[in-house]
């Protein structure tokens, strides 16, 4: 029986703000010794006040504005109660029926398009730090990263596949660096991802009644590799005539699969409630335009652009583009190519192939240097006058036709010829001097 996988995906990304999310502590946690970056508030001390990061709200605004999302003209945070050693408020400031942004879409490189539901905002927990001391098991707790400002986004189920997710997930990830709202780098924990995953008997049209998800995995193969084991896993489980059970379950990377952590629970059971003491928030069509106005150019229109402007194939935009700093480089090289030579001695595309595909460190030589470079690696092949009248004979007898088609007025075979001598050459050959030597030798 074939079933058609249903799958859904919860996605946190760690905002790079300076300030935590509700006091002035600073947000970096990764790599720094623990417990040095607390106050009342991010402890969660009795009688400490919250005040929002305004620069935090902006930013999700930003990311949803994106991803084609209503913003919300009422917000509100609120109050979702559980217990945890992590936790020490026993609740996390969250938004739940009115987060900033809502009702989303993306569309996917086949044209088919995915819904997101929600962006909103809410605060990082503590990191539980699980060691041996004095020989016994010991929880440490590290409130470093408690309160670090922490957007949530969540998709409709609309995925069918893991490659669609997994295109989601890279272009998500790409573009909140170029927003510059986050590193979303996921081996520090800064973009978390929870795949959703539910299958649909043959013929079936509404969602099925359970979904399975998996938590807090960090690299998007393994997602890939969460969602393909539990397509198979419930596979398994439907042939066999039995039914799935609403879960949560994790990944386990040293055995390739997921396990049960616990059934799921609800909504209810978080006893959600408007937060009191922040005021509800609300965002006006001018402040949205204004956030709107601090939208960066994306890898999108960046792509057509750099094909429009610098007539690149899509295999070099496409490279070009893969980070915000590489393209700013690609475009600070091309203002130093102009410069150096009026006439544009390489072109566009000459560069994007160097910095391509001599993989050059963009972060150790300065584009002056690489165009510079460039530009000597041609005259490196500039050959003696001897060496090229001799490689042209060469290919002026090995092409014999093409000559004779030259001399009897076919001139466009010229373009046929120079590439040949460029072969024996190779790439650096100045063309200018081998179409200056065929033309002579022609006559
Ligand atoms: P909860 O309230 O339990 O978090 P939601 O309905 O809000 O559940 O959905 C959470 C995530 O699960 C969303 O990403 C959503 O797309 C996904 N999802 C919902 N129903 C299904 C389903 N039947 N199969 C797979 N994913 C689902
Ligand atoms: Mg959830
Ligand atoms: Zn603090």
């Amino acid at each position: 029986m074939e079933f058609k996988p249903v799958i859904g995906l919860e996605i946190h990304i760690e905002l790079k703000t300076n300030s935590k999310m509700f006091c002035g502590c600073s947000a970096r946690h990764f790599g720094e010794e623990p417990n040095t970056h607390c106050c009342p508030v991010c402890l969660g001390l009795p009688g400490a006040l919250p005040f929002p990061n305004k620069k935090a709200i902006e930013w999700t605004i930003r990311l949803g504005l994106v991803l084609n999302c209503q913003v919300s003209e009422e917000s509100k945070f609120d109050r979702k109660n559980y217990f945890y050693p992590d936790l020490p408020k026993g609740y996390q400031i969250s938004q739940y029926d009115q987060p900033f942004c809502r009702e989303g879409k993306v569309t996917l490189k086949d044209g088919r398009e995915i819904r997101l539901r929600r962006v909103h905002l809410e605060e990082d927990t503590g990191k539980l730090v699980h060691l041996r001391i004095d020989g016994q098991d010991a929880s440490l707790v590290d409130f470093n990263r408690s309160g670090v400002p922490l957007v949530e986004v969540v998709t409709e189920p609309d995925f069918q596949n893991s490659e669609e997710v997994d295109e989601f997930l890279k272009s998500l990830q790409r573009t909140v660096r170029y927003l510059d709202v986050s590193d979303a780098d996921m081996e520090k924990g800064s973009m978390r991802l929870e795949p959703n995953i539910s299958l649909q008997l043959p013929g079936q049209n509404e969602l099925p009644d359970y979904k399975v998800e998996v938590k807090n995995i960090n690299s998007f193969r393994f997602v890939r590799k969460a969602i393909e084991y539990e397509i198979a896993r419930q596979t398994g489980v439907l042939q066999k005539g039995e039914k799935l059970i609403q879960e949560t379950r994790g990944w386990s990377e040293s055995e390739n699969k997921t396990f049960s952590q616990r059934e799921k629970e609800e909504a209810h059971d978080y006893r959600y409630f408007p937060e009191p003491d922040i005021p509800p928030l609300s965002f006006g069509p001018e402040e949205v335009e204004e956030i709107r106005q601090q939208i960066p150019e994306l890898p999108e229109a960046k792509r057509q652009r750099f094909q429009r402007e610098f007539k690149l194939s899509p295999y070099q935009t496409d490279r070009l583009i893969e980070t915000k700093e590489l393209a700013d480089y690609y475009e600070a090289a091309l203002g130093v190519n102009g410069q150096i030579d009026g006439k544009k001695y390489s072109s566009p595309s000459e560069v994007a192939n160097w910095l391509i595909n001599r993989k050059i460190d963009i972060k150790t030589i300065s584009p002056e240097r690489m165009i510079k470079d460039l530009i000597a690696s041609k005259e490196v092949t500039r050959l003696g006058e001897g060496e090229m009248s001799r490689i042209v004979n060469e290919v002026l007898a090995e092409n014999a036709q093409a000559a004779e088609d030259y001399k009897k007025g076919k001139t466009a075979v010229l373009g046929f010829l120079i590439g040949q001598v460029v072969k024996k050459i190779g790439p650096q050959a100045d063309r200018q001097e081998i179409t200056r030597k065929l033309q002579e030798k022609l006559g």
